[in-house]
């Protein structure tokens, strides 16, 4: 699973209005430059100057490689992408540039961001079904011929690593990525084997090889397993992994790649954090007989900077954390683990969170917005989501809150892991373990990151559990609004009490696993109130993501 951002995946209403209509006919190049505005320009890159030669070398092939998931990613989303990039690409006219432009920004000729419209002249509406499956074949079709056959061809037609197809009588058929794809698997396997003998890191050594033998027979368990082992300087995610782009089932996955490199600062954080989550559960401002007197493994963290990336990791919004494998063999079996892009965090920062600050943020507090504390928050958001009430009783029956909240139960748990986050942060600067800078510091950048998170609205458990969290803080004076400047502001004095009162409040509920109460509170706060609203419509003209460049990949 991917995350863009702790915000929503973005469906945005088109922010060029009159544009849109009839944009399948040639859009006029000034509003195909509107559109491409919205993705800052931002270089992407890592030191590199600490590794040896024979990892230098190892990462110019893994950068080739990610480029080989290009290809097989543009083959898989359309059967016509491929032809149109190089036609495209081919076009000098300045039109010609700016519509290649927006094409690799999307990886295709839709506009993700505006409902993928097409933009291109000649480009199909977007196919639900991808290329994973035959244009011919329905929905139905389809389901009728996968009841009938037998439990390890429906586990084939079904799986992440099968196109389906019709053979000579025109019936449909699975056949394995390592058939369909041959001709781009082989050359993508050689790669990653010259690549494992570069490097002197055996967990890499051994991620690289096993799956490359995976690209060759489709068998992608070991790999997976492999991946969950990677600790390395080099930290690199290659494959089929998420399956958006099927959207006809959610079965096919799409090809992509992330090669990237490991945080060392941060990851020694991630250590210190650990060495005190017991402590902080055993101060949690809940009931003591709510809290865990002995928390479980943790879930593996790698905090990374990206230096490339490949196939659908490419296209639109760029991701800022993702959750893999997706293989629930493998999850049930060793879990899974989050990849944290430090430097495509750090971008969006810079270029969105920092301006919607400057618009938003009472001017004496401007000062206050950074990025140190913008990222140990998340850091502390993701450790925190192990902590607190998970299993409970109710009525003397053992259960979970995310059951026993039902529906509710992402927004709450969302709210919970971003309360509790500050709640952690407070705890650590309070005993010297943190700076006791990052106090305000934390406080106003989270002030301004709520903005940030609401700005796509609150059907997703993120922007809902960020709003409620809003509304609460500025109901107990923690957080100001100043009508005539339109800006909002930290009540130093109030934050930490009303941030201690709040978490007890939600891991309260979720201790009780009461539905009722949880739904009066969402009904109550997490509702975007006319101050929040003059707010986001003032953002309007502001970025919306990151177009990355990669001077490691040109
Ligand atoms: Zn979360």
């Amino acid at each position: 699973m991917r995350i863009i951002l702790l915000s929503s995946f973005i469906i945005m209403i088109s922010m060029t209005p009159g544009c849109k209509q009839n944009e399948q006919h040639a859009a006029a190049p000034s509003a195909l430059e509107a559109k491409i505005e919205r993705f800052a320009p931002t270089v992407i890159t890592g030191d590199t100057s600490r590794f040896s030669q024979g990892d230098r070398n190892a990462l110019r092939k893994l950068i080739h490689a990610a480029g080989i998931m290009d290809q097989l990613y543009f083959r898989q989303s359309w059967s016509g992408n491929q032809a149109m990039k190089d036609r495209l690409e081919k076009d000098t006219t300045p039109g010609g540039q700016e519509r290649y432009r927006y094409f690799m920004i999307n990886m295709g000729p839709w506009s993700r961001l505006d409902t993928n419209e097409p933009f291109i002249e000649g480009a199909p509406a977007k196919p639900p079904r991808a290329n994973f499956y035959p244009d011919t074949m329905s929905k139905e079709e389809f389901e009728s011929w996968v009841a009938k056959l037998p439990e390890a061809e429906k586990k084939k037609a079904t799986g992440f690593f099968y196109t389906i197809r019709r053979d000579a009588q025109g019936k449909l058929k699975s056949v394995p990525y390592s058939e369909e794809y041959r001709d781009l698997l082989e050359p993508a396997a050689n790669v990653l084997r010259e690549a494992a003998a570069l490097t002197t890191t055996p967990t890499l050594q051994e991620y690289l090889t096993k799956r490359a033998d995976a690209f060759l027979t489709n068998e992608y368990y070991d790999s997976d397993v492999a991946w969950m082992n990677l600790d390395s300087p080099i930290d690199v995610t290659i494959g089929p992994y998420e399956v958006y782009m099927d959207e006809l089932f959610n079965y096919k996955a799409a090809f992509e790649a992330f090669i990237t490199l490991r945080d060392d600062e941060e990851t020694a954080k991630l250590s210190m954090f650990s060495a005190h989550l017991q402590e902080i559960e055993n101060n949690l401002p809940i009931e003591k007989r709510f809290r865990n007197p002995k928390l479980g493994a943790l879930a593996p963290i790698r905090v990374v900077d990206e230096i490339a990336v490949g196939g659908e990791a490419r296209a639109g919004v760029q991701t800022a954390a993702y959750n893999l494998p997706n293989d629930e063999r493998v999850t049930q079996a060793f879990g899974n683990k989050r990849v944290m892009l430090k430097n495509v965090q750090e971008a969006k920062f810079h270029k969105i969170l920092v301006p919607i600050a400057a618009l938003l943020l009472d001017s004496a507090q401007q000062a206050a917005i950074a990025f140190e504390p913008f990222f140990t928050h998340i850091l502390a958001h993701e450790l925190m989501h192990g902590l607190g009430p998970h299993t409970i009783t109710v009525n003397g029956t053992q259960t979970t809150a995310r059951q026993a909240m039902r529906e509710l139960s992402s927004a709450f748990e969302e709210a919970k892991a971003d309360i509790s986050g500050l709640f952690a942060l407070q705890f650590l600067i309070d005993r010297n373990i943190l700076p006791t800078t990052m106090e305000r510091q934390m406080y106003s950048t989270f002030l301004a990151g709520v903005f940030r998170s609401v700005r796509f609205g609150i059907n997703d458990a993120h922007g809902r559990g960020m709003v409620f969290q809003f509304n609460y803080l500025t109901d107990e004076g923690a957080f100001t609004a100043n009508e005539a400047q339109g800006t909002f502001a930290v009540d130093y004095a109030k934050i930490k009490e009303a941030v201690r009162k709040l978490t007890g409040d939600i891991m309260t509920i979720q201790a009780e696993g009461s539905y009722d109460k949880a739904k009066a509170m969402l009904d109550k706060y997490a509702v975007i109130r006319p101050p929040m609203q003059r707010a986001l419509d003032r953002l309007a003209a502001l970025p919306v993501d990151i177009a990355p460049s990669f001077p490691l990949a040109p």
